[in-house]
């Protein structure tokens, strides 16, 4: 049997992002300033992000219009691919049909430049000349110099120094896009030194990163871009799930269960959000799991509490499940999925039962990702690997109660940038390390 490729067509390319916000079955809770505690309005995202964008945090209308010279950069990729897993579905021996959306084609590999077109493409139209950025494992640093490169941008990218050295062709592939990246965190801003006082050979996180990016943003008159978390940015990744629907629809199915990896939730939220929007105006029920790792389990063992978006706490802050702004974790290889806190949407729709949330550690993860490799002959990203162990224990789930399920899965990115950890895992060498009671309430305890 063979693997079965839904395809569309290039004019049929969504036209609109879908904003999950107005559909909501409650309220969101507002970013908040830190000294007052008093909710922030718009105009506190002013110093760092562009008026189109700040528009579209905040946007009240279900669907926004994808502006024509995004969709002509989009046209290099999209839409992408729609497959149906047969040759897992027989590995597995599962009745469940087991179909991926198919991110990896795209120029840098991952789901990202879904939003690094758009937000190169407001900065550029708000006069913007330099953006500013960090990245962990280096999928949305590339994604943003490749977009910053299509609008005329400059870009800057801090990435993670865990990262910078594990994944050199990732930072090859950014300089490649002509963008200048720096191991963070550096002495370059207060943020960084502050770090390397405290302990000099720091591994990094997103968080300290994040600080550095907007540091430099702020106090050089750049703007500053982020990769996920933010609403604008998950809801530019709707364009993933608006395709899935119409690519189930051509195979004459519609899913019992969605499933993405999630570290700040924007290819989980894309993927889900439009079927989400089919649970709460339809009689739809389809099963939302979002998968992260036990490293870094911020949905599943995290707090739903107000906390900073970055480690020196700069940001406003944000209702989430957080592991604390001051939780650096440990060096896994899904570097993608190293952040302390996540998604502000996805967080309330965790908390109030919408969506299923778990976690496993990477040796499991990557267990599974070899045997979809095997079978599909596509390396998943390490992050991805977490949706397929997901995947595969629901696959198992079905056979064992003989029901027909329809799995969707959001194949986010290729791994082919990640061999090294590939390497490690076959030799043996990754470790399971769970995150600490102890841990999370001592970073919860140095919360504001
Ligand atoms: C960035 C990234 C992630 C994590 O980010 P989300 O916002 O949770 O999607 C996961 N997988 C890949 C391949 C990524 O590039």
């Amino acid at each position: 049997m063979e693997r079965t490729k839904y395809l569309l067509d290039e004019k049929r390319m969504p036209e609109s992002w879908y904003n999950v916000a107005p559909d909501l079955p409650f309220e969101l809770a507002p970013p908040i300033a830190p000294d007052t505690r008093e909710p922030v309005g718009p105009e506190a995202f002013e110093a760092i992000f562009p008026k189109g964008i700040i528009e579209q945090e905040v946007a009240t209308e279900r669907f926004v219009e994808i502006p024509e010279e995004v969709r002509e950069i989009y046209a290099l990729w999209r839409p992408t691919p729609l497959f149906r897993a047969r040759r897992l579905e027989k590995a597995l021996d599962t009745p469940a049909h087991i179909y991926y959306k198919y991110e990896g084609v795209s120029p840098t590999g991952s789901h990202k430049p879904n939003t690094a077109v758009p937000q190169a493409y407001y900065n550029r139209v708000a006069g913007v000349e330099r953006l500013t950025t960090e990245t962990g494992a280096g999928q949305w640093g590339s994604s943003l110099a490749f977009a910053c490169q299509a609008m005329g941008l400059e870009c800057t990218v801090y990435m993670v120094r865990v990262s910078y050295g594990q994944k050199p062709y990732r930072r090859i592939m950014m300089e490649t896009f002509g963008a200048e990246v720096f191991p963070s965190p550096t002495d370059r801003t207060g943020a960084g030194r502050a770090v390397l006082e405290e302990s000099p050979d720091s591994p990094g996180s997103l968080g300290i990163a994040i600080s550095e990016a907007v540091e430099d943003a702020v106090t050089s008159g750049a703007k500053y871009s982020l990769g996920s978390v933010l609403n604008h940015v998950l809801m530019h990744q709707t364009v993933i799930g608006e395709e899935a629907l119409e690519q189930l629809e051509m195979a004459g199915e519609y899913p019992d269960v969605v499933v993405g990896c999630a570290g700040g939730g924007s290819n989980f939220g894309g993927v889900a959000f439009p079927f989400l929007r089919d649970n709460l105006t339809t009689d739809r029920n389809t099963r939302l799991i979002a998968v992260e790792p036990s490293s870094c389990p911020t949905l599943t063992k995290g707090r739903f509490t107000y906390d900073f978006g970055d480690a020196a706490g700069m940001t406003p802050m944000m209702k989430m499940y957080t592991l604390g702004h001051s939780f650096v974790p440990p060096g896994i290889h899904a570097g993608g999925l190293r952040y302390h806190g996540d998604s502000p949407i996805l967080s309330a729709l965790v908390n109030e039962g919408l969506v299923e949330a778990r976690a496993y550690p990477q040796n499991a993860t990557f267990a599974a990702g070899l045997e979809f490799a095997k079978a599909e002959g596509i390396i998943p990203a390490p992050e991805v690997t977490h949706a397929i162990k997901a995947v595969r224990d629901l696959a198992v789930e079905a056979r064992e109660a003989g029901e027909r399920k329809t799995i969707l899965f959001n194949l986010c990115g290729h791994g082919y940038f990640d061999m090294a950890a590939y390497e490690r895992y076959l030799a043996g060498d990754l470790k399971d390390l769970e995150h600490p009671e102890e841990e999370i309430e001592r970073a919860i305890a140095r919360i504001p």
